[in-house]
């Protein structure tokens, strides 16, 4: 089915409760091991049916902004969302405690059900409003973000459509385009204050309410984490600053000399090569025929997938006003359909539109038949091994993306890989102070913000750009805002991925075939132990990170 035939329909807040009420009833009632098995099902198809109304609203929304229908049902699902909460609860409750439990155990593995335990801990039915509240300031920096106009170059433009001038070889134009930014953050700088101080509040307030002492314990198993701790993240950060910042900042002052400027300042950052960065060569229409033909020839299930994908319509990619900024993937569960948002803006962005994002569709689509679909989930940094490894296996097909600056592509990616190590650490680390320190003001939460970029970016000059210099640069990292303590997913990830890379370098079948295993798993196992049969290093042990960082500092030397 096409994505625009989806059919969107409300959901009742009323009946959904009565068959929430209704499939909880039966699967409590069940006097045989199938009869609870035959409950569950129901259940999973209404979990599907409901996630799939959320999926399409909120994706509909996003697609536009200024859409008063969609505006209005995706305020609602908003709302709504947390009034089921107790309901799912319940059934998640009576699932751990049916008399029927080994038989399903035995069937379905204990992951589960040790994640039920966990998402009991998440939530007090006191609570609701506070989650209602969290998820409007929320849409309020999200809808922040995406009306931001920015005057410039004779033009009205959005901040997505702001990123191309960061990279042009005209360094006075970089920097006037990199102030036209910042000045907007700096003039909505009290409003973005209020939001996360109020989410600051309102998270920590839902913690102390459910029983914990700070946001940070309740962070943690929002996110699932079964298998790691802060600990145990403390000690992947530590490996990132002793292995990874000391080959960056050496990037970075390679890059200074190759450009020609003293320092890195902001708006020379992503500047990285004199004579411009690798540019996409073709029309958007031209890296979609490249895009299916690479994964027509990557292996006979990414052929498979690509079309699918291209059948249902699962692409909106061409940036324009009112739509959302980012992208994102979004499976839509009854079709088994993922979704992929995106804001082309002409940059190599555009091609990790179809390598990335591609990459988290490929895994959803593969995951399409584990049930219970409970064990298509994975956790997020799961997800981001997924897209991140496929950006990598990517790489034979690059010059049909980049034409003869694809070397440099690569060259880039790389070291953009490692580039963002210290940074999504940063991000992680500042996080943990801020929910363990919930009455900081917004001026010692800069001043912190600033103690953190001289650990992890000691590089990035910020005199003379108030935005930067001023500690405020994390308010454009909506995850602060909208998914915390996401980010350190995304660096836990990049490291499997840059294994994958190394091995892919040596023999690309033999990590494509790891890679496949990981995959196909989905879900049905923890983070570590899916690295593990994955036959990849810990990144919780900080030595591991070693032979990674040298592997990559060999290559681009
Ligand atoms: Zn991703």
């Amino acid at each position: 089915m096409k994505f625009s035939q989806m059919e969107y329909k409300r959901i009742e807040v009323e009946p959904t409760k009565e068959k929430l009420a209704q499939l909880l009833n039966t699967l409590k009632s069940a006097d045989s091991a199938d009869a609870a098995f035959a409950a569950y099902k129901e259940i999973d198809d209404f979990g599907k049916y409901v996630g799939t109304m959320f999926a399409l609203g909120y994706i509909r929304h996003t697609l536009d902004t200024n859409d008063e229908f969609y505006d209005g049902e995706n305020d609602f699902l908003d709302e709504i969302g947390p009034e089921f909460e107790p309901y799912w609860q319940d059934i998640t409750k009576a699932l751990l405690e049916s008399p029927y439990r080994t038989e399903m155990e035995a069937t379905w593995g204990t992951l589960m059900f040790d994640k039920a335990e966990m998402d009991l801990k998440t939530f007090h039915p006191d609570i609701v409003e506070d989650l209602q509240l969290e998820n409007k300031l929320g849409t309020e920096y999200d809808k922040l973000i995406a009306s931001a106009i920015i005057k410039f170059d004779s033009k009205q433009l959005t901040l997505e459509e702001m990123v191309p001038y960061y990279e042009v070889p005209d360094r006075n134009k970089r920097k006037a385009a990199m102030d036209a930014v910042s000045s907007w953050f700096i003039k909505n700088a009290d409003e973005l204050d209020r939001l996360f101080d109020e989410l600051v509040r309102v998270r920590t307030k839902i913690a102390k309410t459910i029983g914990y002492d700070n946001f940070v314990e309740l962070g943690y198993y929002r996110m699932e984490r079964i298998c790691y701790d802060r600990t145990k993240v403390e000690a992947f950060r530590e490996g990132v600053v002793k292995y990874i910042v000391p080959i960056t900042t050496k990037l970075k002052m390679e890059q200074a000399a190759r450009i020609g400027v003293p320092t890195i300042k902001p708006h020379d950052n992503f500047f990285l090569h004199p004579d411009g960065n690798a540019k996409p060569t073709g029309t958007p229409g031209e890296i979609f025929t490249h895009g299916k033909k690479m994964y027509h020839e990557m292996s006979e299930d990414t052929a498979k997938f690509i079309d699918f994908m291209m059948e249902s319509e699962l692409f909106d990619v061409l940036t324009r006003p009112g739509k959302s900024a980012g992208g994102y993937c979004y499976n839509i569960d009854l079709y088994n359909a993922p979704f992929i948002f995106a804001n082309f803006n002409g940059t190599s962005g555009d091609i990790d539109v179809l390598t990335h994002e591609a990459g988290h569709a490929f895994a959803a689509y593969e995951a399409r038949d584990i049930y219970p679909s409970d064990l298509q989930d994975y956790t997020a940094e799961v997800a981001e091994v997924h897209s991140m490894a496929m950006e990598f296996f990517a790489w034979p097909w690059m010059e049909g993306f980049f034409g003869n600056t694809a070397d440099k592509y690569r060259k880039d990616h790389l070291a953009a890989a490692l580039v963002f190590l210290p940074y999504g650490c940063m991000v992680d680390e500042y996080q943990h102070k801020i929910y363990e320190d919930p009455t900081m003001t917004p001026a010692e939460r800069n001043a912190y913000w600033l103690t953190l970029e001289a650990k992890y970016r000691p590089y990035l000059d910020k005199e003379g750009n108030d935005f930067y210099s001023s500690g405020r640069f994390w308010q454009r990292q909506a995850h602060i805002y909208e998914n915390p303590f996401y980010y350190i997913d995304y660096c836990l990830a990049q490291i499997a991925a840059l294994s994958f890379w190394a091995e892919s370098q040596k023999d690309y079948a033999a990590a494509w075939d790891k890679y496949r295993t990981l995959v196909k798993m989905a879900g049905t196992k923890p983070f570590s132990d899916l690295l593990t049969d994955a036959g990849l290093a810990s990144p919780f042990v900080a030595e591991n990170l070693k032979p990674i960082a040298d592997e990559a500092v060999k290559w681009l030397g």
